[in-house]
Formats: C-alpha cells, structure tokens, sequence
C-alpha cells in the first residue's frame, strides 16, 4: 500500500523509540495488527519487553533534566516543527488511520488536521504558562503562583483516535517541560510508529537529546501496567474504557499518583418540540454513525419530545437508507467497519439485548456479510425504541446503536432521562425556544462536561476544555486551561523587607 510506503512502515519495524532512536527487538513475539477494512495483517511489530521498558524511562529521566530548562517558547517552537512535519504528511496519515480504524477517510485527514491544530494551539500556550500575582495580607510581601514542569507523563490512548489524543496531551505536555512516554492501543501501532518517525525527523534536525517523546508498544503487563506502578511517572493520562481506566486510576492512585482520565461516555440528544428538523437530523446522523459509532462523543440516545417523535423517527430512517456502508478509504461511503471481530460480537450482544428488554428494532441490527465487508466487521447502523429503563441504554456499546426515547412533559423530564445515566462526556439539546435551552445549560440542566444547544454531541473544538464528569473520569486532556493539569503548582512568598511579620497575625517572640 502506498501510504505505507511514504510513511516508511516497511519491515523490519521496532516498537520502541526514544526520538532519533529506535530499538532492536528482544523478543521474537510479534504484534500483526488487523485492519477491520479488509481483515488483513499487514504490519509485523515485535512487542517491546520489560527490560526496553526500564531502558526508556532511564533515557526519558536524562532528557526531562535538559527539556524542563528549556525556555517554554523554544520548546512551542519544536512543537511548531512537529505541526509543520505533520502537514507535510496528512495524506498518507489520513489514509493509515482510515485503513487501521476502519473510519472514513475525510474524518481520518480530519484526524490529522485536529493534530495540527493542536501543535498550533500549544504554541500560542507556550508563551502564555502564566500563574496569577495576588496581594500579601503581610507588608513588603509577594505572593504569587507559578508552574513548573512535572516530569515524566505517561500517555495511554485508545484505538479510536489514534493520533488526535496523543497530539491533545503530548504537544501540551511538551511545551510544559516534561517529556513523554506513549504507550498507544495496539489494534493501531502503524499511526503511532509513522507518527514517531516524523518526531523523530524534527529531533534529528534539531539535535535533541533522545528520551523527549517516547514510544513502547508493548502488552498490558510488560508495559501498560509498569506505566501504571511506576513511582517515576508522576502523571498518567489515561483515554480509554470506563472499565480499564477505574484500574488505572485505582492502581496510580494507589502509590499517590496523578491521573488524567478520559474515558467512556453515552451521550444523548435532546429534541424538544420547537427543534429545526433541518439541522437536528444531519447531526443526529452524523453524531451516530460517524466514525462507526465508535467515538467517546457518539450520540448514543436521542431523547425526543412526544409531539415530534413520529416524525423524528420517519426522517431518520429516510436518512439512514441512503447512507452507504463498505471501504472507508472510498470516499463515497458513509460508515465503516467496527474495529474487529469482538466489537462485532458486542454489536450483536447489546441488539439481542435490546430485544429481550422490551426494545423494539427499528432499522438495522444485522451484521454485513459478502464480498464488500470481508473482513467480518462491517455492521448496519441501527435505531432501537426503547423505554429509559432499559438496562443495555446505560452501557456504552461502542457502535452504531442509536437507542430513541420519548418524554412527554417539560424539558425538565428529558434532562432527568439524560443525565440518569453513569456516564457524563457531552450532551446536547435542539430546541429554539430560550427558555429550555438556558434551563439545559444552568446548574439544574445537562451534568455532562460539554453541553450543547443546536448542534450535535460528537466531536469538539479544541479551544474549549474536552472532557467528561462522572465515569467518564473528570480529567480534561486539552483545549482552555487543561495546560495546568501537566505541570507542577507553587505558591510563591517573597519577604523584601526586614521583618518577619507571620500569618494570621500569631506572634512568635524570641526575647
Ligand atoms: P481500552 O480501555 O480497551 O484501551 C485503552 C488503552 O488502555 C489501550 O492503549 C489499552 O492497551 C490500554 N489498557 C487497557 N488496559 C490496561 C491496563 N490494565 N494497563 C495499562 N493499559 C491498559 O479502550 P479502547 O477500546 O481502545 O477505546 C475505546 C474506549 O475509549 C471507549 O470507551 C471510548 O469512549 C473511550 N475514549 C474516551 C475518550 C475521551 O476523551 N473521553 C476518547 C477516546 C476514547
């Protein structure tokens, strides 16, 4: 395939990188990726060992000592470099993430232009990692605040954005002083090593010392839970399912830890009786089935206003007829595979479970069979009536199950069916009538961490702080003030006159 070519992903490749640097193999087991677009296995990775673990985070101690004195606008313009790089290679990038993620190819170059922007955005932070001045209740006193580098962070991401989340955290991260160590999903090692190569090209043409930004791709005990344990890792950012992220966070903060976690939603949409069909629908689709339901900010229930609901549920099945569904490199398909065979199964696990809980099937619910969907991932998207209820509408099925729901009453009934579940990464609301939409975004409305009026769940800016309360874990990996949540914080006093007065007014007399 082309793309891997102009990415230099040609055997034999290393799982471990340091910058410049990549490692030799110790091990003859080997990682075979499968790609749910045509289910074959087309990269070979031997899988790193404990041993190159402790090897890198050595190397990433020695290289934080040189980053963190790096003036922060110096370390924005290595940043600036990576963004830059990384524009030279959307197109093949785009194409990886597509053929590895099974997503569409405009969101996959829409992947890489969301890493772009965030090289963009931490730039600008890299001049503005500023602490607030307040006054001292003592005379000839400063008080101040400050932020410094932390160390080392872990970063651990997950299959559905293979590029996007390092960039939030790591670019971040790196204009901050510290230096990172990336541990990827391994369903989609190739993005990560391509992308590592175009780091390791701006090291190299700046002389950086190895160890800034890392990469092990390893097995869960070798390297993920030695992320997890290690005392030298003072901060872990974890995106990733509620389940393995309540171990993360249970196993760093166990040795005090810190942790940024963003994990699983099941977020929901809210139609009320003035809503404009015309811009509900197309984000309603697009919030459902993009990137085959397998976005943390998939739209997984709509909440529709009784008055409305026939027609709703009309329009969207005519809006789910036309879609198209096969190879996402070819651009004129909608939808996807599912990333493999177990999502599949879960796919097919939660429409059974929909039936047995009083759902009712109202489009889709069957998995893709002949010479197109080969590889046995591709699934038809699907709409479920179902009553708030119902037990399989409080889980996060990763894929394209939209579960409907009717409320009759006051938008206050439909707030109560969306935050009534455990999860609380983004919600919106359609309506036109002001009243409901201030009432959905005041401290009684939505719970979620992002709430929106008049445009869909999926997907977010990335100035605004992206993230999601309750099991989706409260962490807050990038966009607004996230910065904060990579550096250490000091309270700073100064005494500049020759007194030493104390706090609260206690006196301490020596004479
Ligand atoms: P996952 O939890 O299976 O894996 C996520 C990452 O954690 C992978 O790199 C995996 O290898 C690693 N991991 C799992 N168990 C581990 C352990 N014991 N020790 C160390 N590392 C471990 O998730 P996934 O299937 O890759 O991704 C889908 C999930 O991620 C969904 O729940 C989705 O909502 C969530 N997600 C959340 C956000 C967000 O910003 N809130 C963004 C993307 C994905």
């Amino acid at each position: 395939m082309k793309f891997l070519k102009e990415l230099s992903l040609e055997s034999p490749l290393s799982s471990v990188s340091t910058g410049k640097d990549w490692k030799t193999a110790k091990t003859t087991n080997l990682l075979k990726p499968f790609s749910p677009v045509d289910g074959s296995h087309y990269l070979e990775i031997p899988l790193a060992t404990s041993e190159q673990y402790t090897e890198v985070v050595a190397t990433a101690k020695d290289a934080f000592i040189y980053w963190r004195s790096l003036p922060a606008p110096r370390r924005g313009e290595i940043v600036r470099q990576i963004g830059e790089k990384v524009r030279l290679y959307k197109q093949p990038l785009g194409h990886l993430i597509s053929y590895e993620t099974g997503k569409p190819l405009q969101e996959g170059l829409g992947e890489v232009q969301e890493m772009i922007d965030v090289c963009d955005f931490a730039v600008g932070q890299s001049r503005m990692l500023y602490g607030m001045t307040t006054v001292s209740e003592r005379p000839q006193h400063k008080l101040y605040e400050q932020y410094h580098p932390l160390g080392i962070v872990g970063v651990i991401t997950a299959f559905n954005f293979p590029l996007a989340v390092y960039g939030w955290n790591t670019m971040l991260a790196a204009i901050c002083g510290d230096v990172v160590i990336w541990k990827p999903s391994s369903k989609v090692p190739g993005t990560a090593i391509a992308l590592q190569k175009i780091i390791g090209e701006v090291c190299l043409e700046n002389n950086l010392p190895e160890g800034i930004f890392n990469l092990i791709i390893g097995n869960r005990d070798e390297v993920g839970n030695s992320m997890l344990e290690d005392t030298s890792i003072p901060l872990i950012s974890f995106t990733g399912s509620v389940a393995s992220g309540k171990h993360a966070a249970e196993v760093v903060s166990r040795r005090l830890g810190r942790t940024i976690l963003e994990l699983g939603g099941n977020n929901a949409i809210i139609i009320a009786p003035s809503a404009d069909l015309k811009i509900a629908i197309p984000a309603v689709v697009f919030g459902a089935v993009g990137t085959t339901g397998q976005r943390c900010t998939t739209t997984r229930r709509l909440i529709i206003h009784d008055s409305i609901y026939d027609t709703v549920v009309k329009k969207l099945r005519t809006a789910y007829e036309s879609l198209n569904i096969g190879n996402p490199l070819n651009e004129i398909n909608h939808i996807g595979p599912l990333i493999d065979l177990q999502s599949v199964h879960d796919y097919r696990e939660a429409v059974e479970a929909i039936t047995a809980q009083d759902g009712e099937i109202i489009y889709g619910g069957n998995v893709l069979f002949g010479p197109n969907y080969e590889s046995g991932c591709y699934v038809e998207p699907t709409l479920a009536a179902v009553q708030p209820n119902c037990l399989i509408v409080q889980e996060e099925t990763f894929a394209p199950i939209l579960y409907l729901l009717r409320y009759s009453g006051s938008v206050d009934e439909a707030i109560a069916i969306q935050n009534g579940v455990r999860q609380g990464l983004s919600s919106s609301i359609f309506t036109t009538d002001m009243r409901e939409s201030e009432m959905f975004l005041s401290t009684v409305g939505s719970d979620c961490g992002i709430a929106n009026v008049n445009i869909g769940t999926s997907g977010a800016e990335i100035g605004g702080a992206f993230g999601g309360e309750k099991e989706t874990g409260g962490g807050r990996e990038s966009g607004s003030d996230s910065w904060k949540g990579y550096m250490r914080r000091q309270t700073v006093t100064v005494n500049y006159g020759s007194e030493l007065p104390l706090a609260q007014g206690i006196n301490f007399d020596l004479s």
